[in-house]
């Protein structure tokens, strides 16, 4: 059967074990959303726990610390403990909070000691700017420089790392690295549990931006023995815009005082006891700082809901089938369109999405969302497609395929300017 027909993604769909997932998710009929990568989008579950929280104001008041169905005292930890599956990790090792560039803030206060000759952080010069403004300003912080003390690790295709390069730059003098899981453009997996290994060997620290990663694919981080990580929830884990983000903090660091301390990082049971000295918690509640930002964990607690329902094995699994299946329709259907596909295609190094390269990107985007489908630009020329596991089914795929090979067809594109947006 010829793959970009209607039967044959129909036939796929049926044997879509997530399907049901769909209709929980607002999903405009006339779009074809393949953007959840940067923002997933809003499902009737996340909806419902944000109504919940409200009525817990307006029923509560200051009651709602504690009583109800979500008492806010503890949402922080409930909503580590259901994260926890997802990285591979013990319920009292992960803490939603803050934001993915604060919480890096946080970790690298806590776990960036420069110690004679060992000063320096390890990064990759394909790193997401936040991480590299927070890890040059916490080099500023301890006086130091950070065009020496930061090292970039190079890319040789400016795609894509090897993980033999990022081993090579493990000197004596690096105190922390911190990698992505996944790379925000290529979507390239790192070998995060080799990469572990190999810092320890090296007497280095190792932490993970998990960011692209989280709830698109599972992560063993116990197993490797990383010592820290973060992520934000908006992405893969559908939070919504500003959600809570997240850390996790390995339990051998357990009683590590906290770089940036806040009463929020208290032992529970001493927090009110408003004493001058803090006690910090035991576990990796120990790294909040103030009070919760409980609106934007609120849809959290549904989203996340399904992401247990599913099992993330059961999510990876289809994410592949979904992204092998576009990959297959590129080739196939735009062979000599200018499109290169940036993306490693092996399974264990791919993540959730499909980076394209095209001299006319940003104008392909245009075009393809005055049709309904909704890509994410990278300049200069990048086109990232996220076909989510969750929501997004193969007759998605294929109609997205449908709909860009006629843009490069009949060059509609070309009516749009080749510049990209405010947010791209
Ligand atoms: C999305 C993303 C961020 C965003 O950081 P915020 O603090 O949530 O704004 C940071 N790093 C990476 C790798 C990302 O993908």
């Amino acid at each position: 059967m010829n793959r970009i027909s209607e039967e044959y993604a129909a036939s796929l769909d049926r044997e879509d074990a997530l399907a049901r997932f769909r209709e929980e998710f607002y999903i405009r009929p006339e779009t074809i959303y393949l953007d959840g990568n940067s923002l997933g989008l809003m499902s009737k579950r996340a909806e419902r726990s944000m109504h919940e929280l409200i009525d817990s104001w307006k029923e509560s008041g200051i009651g709602g610390w504690t009583e109800g169905k979500h008492p806010w005292y503890f949402m922080a930890e409930r909503l580590g403990e259901m994260s926890a599956p997802l990285i591979g990790a013990e319920p009292d090792e992960v803490i939603m909070t803050g934001s993915t560039t604060a919480n890096l803030h946080q970790l690298l206060a806590t776990f960036y000691r420069p110690e004679g000759k060992r000063t320096k952080i390890l990064a990759d010069e394909l790193n997401f700017p936040s991480d590299l403004y927070a890890i040059k300003s916490q080099i500023e912080l301890r006086g130091m420089d950070p065009d020496a003390h930061l090292i970039k690790v190079r890319s040789r295709d400016g795609n894509t790392l090897e993980e033999k390069d990022i081993i090579a730059a493990m000197t004596d003098e690096v105190a922390v690295a911190i990698l992505p899981g996944v790379l925000y453009r290529s979507g390239q997996i790192l070998d995060m549990g080799r990469l572990t290994a190999a810092a320890h060997e090296r007497g280095i620290l190792i932490g993970f931006d998990l960011c692209h990663s989280i709830g698109a694919l599972p992560h063993s981080l116990d197993v490797w023995d990383t010592d820290f990580a973060f992520w934000c929830t908006y992405k893969h884990l559908n939070g919504g815009p500003g959600a809570t983000g997240g850390l996790f903090v390995n339990r051998r660091h357990f009683g590590k005082k906290p770089g940036l301390a806040g009463w929020f990082g208290s032992d529970k049971e001493k927090q009110f006891d408003m004493e001058h000295d803090m006690t910090p918690a035991g576990e990796a509640g120990a790294y909040q700082v103030g009070t919760p930002n409980i609106f934007s964990s609120a849809p959290l607690l549904g989203s996340l809901e399904m992401f247990t329902e599913a099992g993330i094995g059961n999510i990876r699994e289809k994410s592949l089938r979904l992204t092998d299946y576009l990959i297959e329709l590129i080739e196939e259907e735009l062979p000599q369109s200018g499109f290169s596909i940036s993306t490693p295609l092996d399974h264990g190094r791919r993540g959730g999405h499909v980076y394209l390269e095209h001299d006319e990107a940003a104008r392909i985007c245009r075009a393809l969302k005055e049709e309904g489908v909704i890509p994410d630009f990278r300049a200069p020329k990048g086109i990232r497609l996220a076909p989510v596991a969750l929501y997004n089914s193969f007759d998605h795929v294929r109609q997205a395929v449908v709909i860009l090979k006629g843009i490069m067809e009949d060059g509609r594109y070309k009516k749009f300017d080749n510049q990209r947006d405010v947010i791209a």
